[in-house]
Parts: C-alpha cells; sequence; structure tokens
C-alpha cells in the first residue's frame, strides 16, 4: 500500500520537476533571443537578502557581515551591539532596518526582546516605542518585524507603525509571519511600497536547506524579477550564513543582489531618508 502511493506521487512529480528545469534553462536562452546580453539579464532579476536579529553578538554575525554580496541589515533595537552592528553595516555599504519586536500570536514574551510593540498598548503607546526604536538604530532606511504575527494582523496597530514610517521617509517590509498580515493593504492605501518577505532561508537549520532555499530565490526572482529573502543570526547563524555563501556561488551569474532600498526605489519609485546617526 505504502509502496504504490509513494510510486503515484513520483509519477504527478516528474512532469513539474521537468518543466521547472526547462523553464529555469530557457529563461535567460529567450532574452538573449530577443537582443539581450546575458549581463543586463542578470541584472534584471534581483535579489534581497535580509538578514534579522542583529543588535546582540549573536553567532554567526561576522560570517554574514563577511560575505560577499550586499545584504541588508536588521537589527534590533535596545540590545548590546545594536549601535555597533548599524555602524559597520552602513560603513559596508549595507542597508540597515530596524527590527522591530512585534507581539506574536504564539511565543514566549521573553523572545521579543526590549521594546517591543504589544497590541494591548494604547495608541500613544505604540508611537512612543517605535519612534524610540528608530531613534536608537542609526541609518535605518526602514522597519521589518520580529515575530509580529499578531500586531501584522492588527489594523489599529499596524495603522500607527505605517503612520510612522511614512512621517519619517521610510517604509515597513512586512516579514510574513502572519499570513492574513494587513501590512502591504494598509502601506498601499496610505502610500507606501507594500513590501515583503518571500521567502525564509532558514526554516530548518541546516547549510544545505538554506541552499535548497537560495535556489527557490533565484526562481523567483527570475519568474518576477524580484525576490525578498530572509536569513537570521542567532544558535544557527553560522550554518545560516554558510548556506547563504554557497547559494550566493550557485546563482550569482543569473541574479543581481541588492539592498532593499536600491529594490524599493525601483520597483515602487520610493526613496527613503535613511535615519540620522
Ligand atoms: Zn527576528
Amino acid at each position: 500500500m505504502k509502496k504504490s502511493n509513494h510510486t503515484g506521487k513520483r509519477t504527478i512529480l516528474y512532469p513539474f520537476i521537468t518543466v521547472v528545469a526547462l523553464m529555469t534553462a530557457l529563461v535567460p536562452a529567450a532574452a538573449t533571443a530577443y537582443g539581450t546580453s546575458a549581463d543586463s539579464v542578470s541584472h534584471h532579476a534581483r535579489v534581497a537578502i535580509i538578514v534579522d536579529d542583529f543588535g546582540n553578538d549573536m553567532r554567526g554575525t561576522e560570517e554574514m557581515f563577511k560575505l560577499p554580496v550586499k545584504i541588508t541589515v536588521a537589527v534590533m533595537p535596545f540590545l548590546s551591539t545594536t549601535e555597533k552592528d548599524a555602524r559597520r553595516a552602513h560603513e559596508l555599504g549595507f542597508d540597515v532596518l530596524v527590527h522591530l519586536p512585534m507581539e506574536p500570536k504564539q511565543g514566549k514574551p521573553e523572545w521579543l526582546g526590549p521594546g517591543a510593540v504589544l497590541t494591548r498598548m494604547s495608541d500613544a503607546e505604540v508611537r512612543k516605542q517605535v519612534e524610540a526604536a528608530l531613534d536608537n538604530v542609526p541609518f535605518a532606511v526602514g522597519i521589518n518585524n520580529h515575530m509580529g504575527s499578531k500586531v501584522t494582523g492588527d489594523e489599529r496597530v499596524m495603522g500607527i507603525v505605517l503612520a510612522v514610517c511614512k512621517e519619517r521617509g521610510l517604509f515597513f517590509v512586512d516579514s510574513h509571519t502572519n499570513y492574513r498580515s494587513v501590512a502591504g493593504r494598509m502601506a498601499r492605501e496610505i502610500g507606501l511600497p507594500p513590501v515583503e518577505n518571500h521567502i525564509f532561508l532558514d526554516d530548518v537549520h541546516t547549510a544545505s536547506h538554506v541552499v535548497k532555499q537560495m535556489r527557490l530565490v533565484q526562481e523567483r526572482a527570475l519568474n518576477q524579477n524580484y525576490c525578498i529573502t530572509i536569513g537570521h543570526v542567532g544558535i544557527q547563524g553560522k550554518e545560516t550564513a554558510a548556506g547563504i555563501r554557497s547559494g550566493i556561488g550557485e546563482i550569482k551569474d543569473s541574479v543581481e543582489f541588492v539592498g532593499i532600498s536600491e529594490l524599493v526605489r525601483d520597483e515602487w519609485q520610493w526613496n527613503s531618508k535613511p535615519t540620522l546617526p
């Protein structure tokens, strides 16, 4: 019984794999046939790698800073290396985001870290938290959420977060921890770009899984012109960094790695105003 099930699955999978493989092979070839050079094709498909959870000297911090392409460094506020990490990222020419802790539907409060935005806060308290976090992380061009499955589904709280972004000339990147997030729609409504994460790189914490995810990133970038992806420093940060590095080696000829602000500028014609140091 088990065996026939397995065989059935394989029969369905093979044509799909063949189609994907064919598409991947055909995309650059077709573009070349229309007179576009291989070089300009590679500049068409762009990838922004955001690395979350900087600011606390977590494992992998050093390895991420040494990656051979431009990444975006998302720094948590009010922690021991918050300012140091933001400065270093800026000096390396990397974009900085405030990685703002936001209340999740599940999870322990201590995972949030200091300065978290909670749904039980008043409007004034939410605004104060967001402004304080922005003031604490120099050079930020925007905010993305740490956890936040509850807050990104809350119209009242997200309205305030996005309003502060707009006032300061920043954008919000929805990390997409909640599939019912209101962030993208609400951003669009007030004239902010609806930026969101497409693929988590390290939902499984091995370098080989991260490499596999990087191949999905490549596929998505080739199909849709760009892909935004998120990895993490942390307990498995070195493994994630190693996987990203290998993945970059594999896909660098077909995609271009850019900072999030460059992608947002070109895809949504939005120019952010970095926060002052
Ligand atoms: Zn995080």
